[in-house]
């Protein structure tokens, strides 16, 4: 039985919901006053449901496809502005007891180099990151009690928050680590997380079995009630997603507007973030094993109709997107990008190589951090290394609710423009130093309240002249 508000996975996913919901859109998409009723709700930017979105999905009309970019790009401009916030994975350690098919990591690949960073390595990949100029960080690692136990990923979470080096400081650190329990989530809430990520790989639970045939991760229902337990735990930012490619997009579209819609109903606040990462090849991971690739094409209207589906929800881009889709990608709703990632453990110190491979999966933007600010700047986004939501305690209801009241040009645009010129006097190069420069003068005088206006102005000085960390 379909009930949005259960903590019991088959019922907030239900098969048969996702199903029916398939078939209403395939019966409906030609169904034009329909998808223009649809259409005219979404423009209101309150977000629409996982049938509305479905619906919108299978209509195959170009131009209901440019008019849901269209919406999409205005929404994101509505609640997030030009700014794109930048993070970087840092992988600790890729041993694992799982037996996920698609992945390097999966227990029974031999080829793999197996690689655990110790606290001092750490400390030693955290000063590269912060060298590059980053402030947020999004943790991965594979789920193995023994060599990576959660004292581990605390002690680790300790340790990045302890390092200042220069001017450098990580000061969010997100969190994407296998399913857990109730009491870890309140441990790692307690060690002052930012956002706890986990993708759910598919939502069929047929699919999600054999995909994932050995280790922990077999058990449907406790990935899937993953984020239940997280927000028991007192984590209200969570952060959901799917690996596109396992399953039909379109079960999967359904499912994860399932997902956070069931976050909506029962604890009053959705999902943090949305990722949408696509597969990869990967150490002993052949793509052509999987018959579910996702089309350019279809994957932008994913995107685009997810972002007017959930207006409030951050959105998530990787380096698994070249350049060029991650450009398209911009335009289309996606708030959060990576920049200058390695996806190998201790990666950052120490340059691949092939004998050492330790790689999740291949990466598509291999530019570095400062190619991809220069490159945001020349495409009209603000970069910003904020923080300064879920350091001021606007995490999960208070953000949402900024979010939603329009508050972001008094808040969010003030704090990226602050933190993006902390980051070009400590780490630009001069040529995105100047662009930056430029978009930060032309920008001070959208942000609203004077008050708040002459304060920015104030702080940048003050970072001119070697103070940081300023933030509303
Ligand atoms: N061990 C944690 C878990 O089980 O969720 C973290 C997993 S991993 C470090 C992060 C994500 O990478 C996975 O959830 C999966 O979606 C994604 N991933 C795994 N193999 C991939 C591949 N071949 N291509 C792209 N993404 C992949």
């Amino acid at each position: 039985m379909y009930n949005p508000k259960s903590t019991t996975a088959t019922e907030f996913i239900s098969d048969s919901e996702i199903r029916s919901t398939m078939e209403y859109a395939r019966e409906n998409c030609g169904n034009m006053q329909l998808v223009e009723s649809v259409l005219a709700k979404a423009a209101q930017a309150k977000g629409i449901s996982h049938r509305e979105a479905a619906l919108l999905l299978e209509c195959n009309d170009p131009t209901v496809t440019e008019r849901i970019f269209k919406l999409a790009n205005e929404i994101k401009h509505r609640f997030y502005g030009n700014r794109i916030v930048m993070f970087a994975p840092l992988y600790l350690s890729n041993y694992c007891v799982n037996g996920c098919v698609y992945c390097p990591y999966h227990a029974k690949n031999k080829t793999i180099h197996r690689k655990k960073l110790t606290q001092d390595e750490i400390r030693a990949e955290v000063i590269a990151l912060q060298d590059m100029g980053h402030k947020r960080l999004a943790l991965e690692a594979g789920e193995h009690p023994l060599m990576n136990p959660i004292e581990y990923i605390l002690e680790s979470i300790n340790t990045i928050y302890s390092i200042k080096h220069k001017n450098g400081a990580i000061r969010r650190v997100n969190v994407n680590i296998a399913a857990t329990t109730v009491e870890n989530y309140r441990r790692l809430r307690d060690a002052g997380i930012g956002t706890y990520i986990l993708f759910q790989e598919t939502y069929n639970k047929d699919n999600y079995e054999a995909l994932h045939p050995t280790g922990p991760k077999k058990d449907y229902a406790w990935h899937t009630e993953a984020m239940d337990r997280a927000m028991q735990g007192g984590i209200d930012d969570v952060g959901i997603g799917v690996l596109f490619g396992l399953e039909t997009y379109r079960y999967d579209f359904v499912g994860l507007l399932m997902h956070a819609e069931h976050l909506e109903a029962t604890y009053g606040v959705g999902p943090h973030t949305i990722s949408v990462p696509r597969l990869c090849k990967a150490d002993d991971v052949d793509t052509a094993d999987f018959k579910n690739a996702v089309p350019d094409d279809i994957f932008y209207k994913i995107v685009a109709i997810t972002r007017i589906a959930v207006p409030y929800t951050g959105m998530i881009i990787s380096t698994r997107e070249s350049a060029k889709s991650r450009a398209r990608l911009l335009e289309l709703g996606v708030s959060q990008i990576s920049g200058g990632s390695r996806t190998s453990v201790g990666g950052y110190v120490n340059e691949e190589t092939p004998e050492e491979n330790s790689s999740q999966f291949d990466i598509a933007d291999h530019r570095s951090l400062d190619e991809v600010v220069g490159w945001l700047l020349d495409l009209g986004h603000i970069p910003s290394f904020c923080t300064a939501c879920y350091r001021e305690g606007r995490t999960g209801d208070r953000f949402m609710t900024l979010l939603k009241n329009g508050q972001i040009s008094n808040c969010c645009l003030p704090n990226a423009l602050i933190t993006l010129k902390e980051y070009i006097r400590d780490y630009a190069s001069p040529a995105t130093r100047e662009k930056a420069e430029s978009m930060i003068k032309r920008l001070l005088s959208d942000v609203p309240n004077d008050r708040v206006r002459s304060r920015a102005v104030e702080y940048l000085s003050k970072i001119d002249n070697g103070e940081r960390d300023f933030r509303f």
